[in-house]
């Protein structure tokens, strides 16, 4: 067997999984769904059965279910992260991205200046937590531009804040060029799978290093052989039958465990997007919102401790609704062309709206609101914004963090990490009506603490931040 076969995705076993599960007693869903409720995850058979549900009785107790067992295990913190698109140049052709090869997407490539100016605007927006991400150019972008942009990126400095802990999302690559990549400071490896099946994988991706899919779907694989423990997956729902990726992204979950012994740190929810020379109607798998709900839950019951990433590609009110679900992270005030946040910063300062990118985004983003907005309305619907990165400057990444997310002791340091990080937000870069409904909320979440000895010592540390000090973590 080659090292970089997938081996690991069986097409014909999720087809007989779903076959058999496609009418599933009402009791035995019920069972599964109580027996989840205990963070004990779900076997294949189980998810391919849930995944096929339409009851609306039932999906409502999967719904509910999906929230308690988010906040048993990480309370009611909400973490947030903005992307930074590095460069627009793609030589792939993957059928539904604005940037495919050929497109007429106008295309940029932000110059080290441009990134020190744009991760000022990001830190005065209050970010601590970039995602890079960027198209595969080897000639525009080869790796060597990649590590010197995170280089910049945690040298640049606003004299309030900084970036704390960069994430990446580029293109399948070598071990070498992941051991680069956390010698740079990578926090999680992110890849979308995009589709599991192998024969939209390759109608979707048409040309160029992308099109292999066995090459594509290992490269977690070799970013953990690299040293990077925290891996992100997600598909790109719309690309092909969601009951059956769902399934397959489990494979991939289980692979992962059986060989490094812990699964992904995240798995991120794309919706299938308009964008520039992509026409929606030629896709037959677009998803609707109850069958996205559905998806969301459905992988929060299956995977209790791993992240789970909601992005601005969908609109605000069902961003809200599904953070319900179970979503434990989300980008705020995102722009998803090159460049952009220098602009935004400017308009947000003046009370205006954005004005619009002098390049093509990648997709339509549909959730515009300010981070500051966002972050008032995560407090009126009783959750609390954290900017927290301290495990991985902790060194609680990959099994370590596992353990800890599984014995539930995370949530000591996740909601105390999220308390103190968004006390900062509000003495540095608040509105005032966001300062004033995020005080209210940071007293009625310090009052929820259960130890009493981390309340006492949070309380301590929000009296220092509030007299000037920073970066305080647990
Ligand atoms: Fe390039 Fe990524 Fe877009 Fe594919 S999805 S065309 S690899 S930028
Ligand atoms: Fe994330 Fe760890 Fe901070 Fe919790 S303590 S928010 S898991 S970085």
């Amino acid at each position: 067997m080659r090292p970089d076969k997938t081996d690991f995705i069986d097409e014909p076993l999720i087809h007989r999984l779903l076959a058999e599960t496609a009418a599933t007693p009402r009791d035995e869903i019920e069972t599964m769904i109580d027996r989840a409720a205990a963070a004990k995850g779900l076997d294949l058979s189980e998810v391919a059965a849930l995944i096929q549900l339409e009851d609306k009785t039932l999906s409502q107790k999967l719904f509910d279910t999906a929230l308690a067992i988010k906040q048993n295990i990480y309370g009611r913190r909400l973490v947030l992260f903005a992307p930074l698109y590095l460069s627009s140049y793609c030589i792939n052709d993957c059928a539904y991205c604005g940037y495919h090869k050929g497109s007429d997407a106008v295309r940029k490539r932000l110059t080290m200046d441009e990134i020190r100016e744009e991760v000022k605007a990001l830190e005065k927006l209050g970010h601590k937590r970039l995602m890079l991400d960027m198209g595969e150019d080897p000639v525009n972008t080869p790796i060597e531009y990649v590590l010197e942009a995170m280089k910049t990126i945690y040298e640049t400095q606003d004299n309030k804040g900084e970036i704390r802990r960069i994430n990446v999302q580029i293109a399948a690559t070598t071990v070498e060029d992941y051991r680069k990549l956390k010698e740079a400071g990578t926090g999680t490896y992110v890849l979308f799978q995009e589709t599991f099946q192998r024969e939209t994988y390759a109608k979707m991706h048409r040309k160029g290093p992308k099109h292999n899919y066995d090459w594509h779907t290992t490269a977690l694989d070799r970013a953990m052989e690299g040293g990077i423990d925290d891996v992100g997956t997600g598909v790109l729902y719309g690309l092909y039958d969601y009951r059956f990726e769902v399934v397959a992204q489990m494979m991939l979950v289980r692979h992962l465990e059986e060989k490094f012994g812990v699964g992904p740190h995240t798995i991120s929810f794309p919706r299938l997007r308009a964008a520039t020379g992509v026409d929606l109607a030629t896709f037959p798998h677009m998803v609707n919102d109850e069958q996205f709900k559905t998806i969301i839950a459905v992988l929060r019951l299956a995977v209790p401790y791993t992240g789970m990433i909601i992005s601005t590609r969908e609109d605000s009110e069902f961003r809200d609704e599904i953070i319900d679900l179970g979503i434990s992270q989300m980008s705020a005030g995102s722009c998803v062309g090159v460049g952009g946040y220098k602009a935004k910063l400017d308009a947000f300062t003046e009370g205006k709206r954005p004005p619009a990118p002098d390049n093509t985004p990648q997709f339509q983003v549909h959730d515009n609101r300010t981070p500051d907005e966002i972050l008032r309305h995560i407090c009126e619907a009783g959750y609390i914004p954290s900017y927290c990165t301290a495990c991985y400057r902790t060194g609680r990444t990959g099994d370590r963090f596992m353990e800890l997310a599984k014995s539930g002791r995370i949530q000591k340091t996740c909601e105390p990490n999220a308390i103190l990080t968004f006390k900062e937000y509000l003495m540095d870069y608040a509105s005032p009506e966001t300062r004033a409904i995020g005080e209210k909320t940071i007293e009625k979440h310090v009052t929820e603490i259960p130890s009493a000895a981390i309340r006492r010592q949070t309380i301590k540390e929000l009296k220092n931040i509030q007299n000037g000090k920073r970066d305080i973590y647990y």
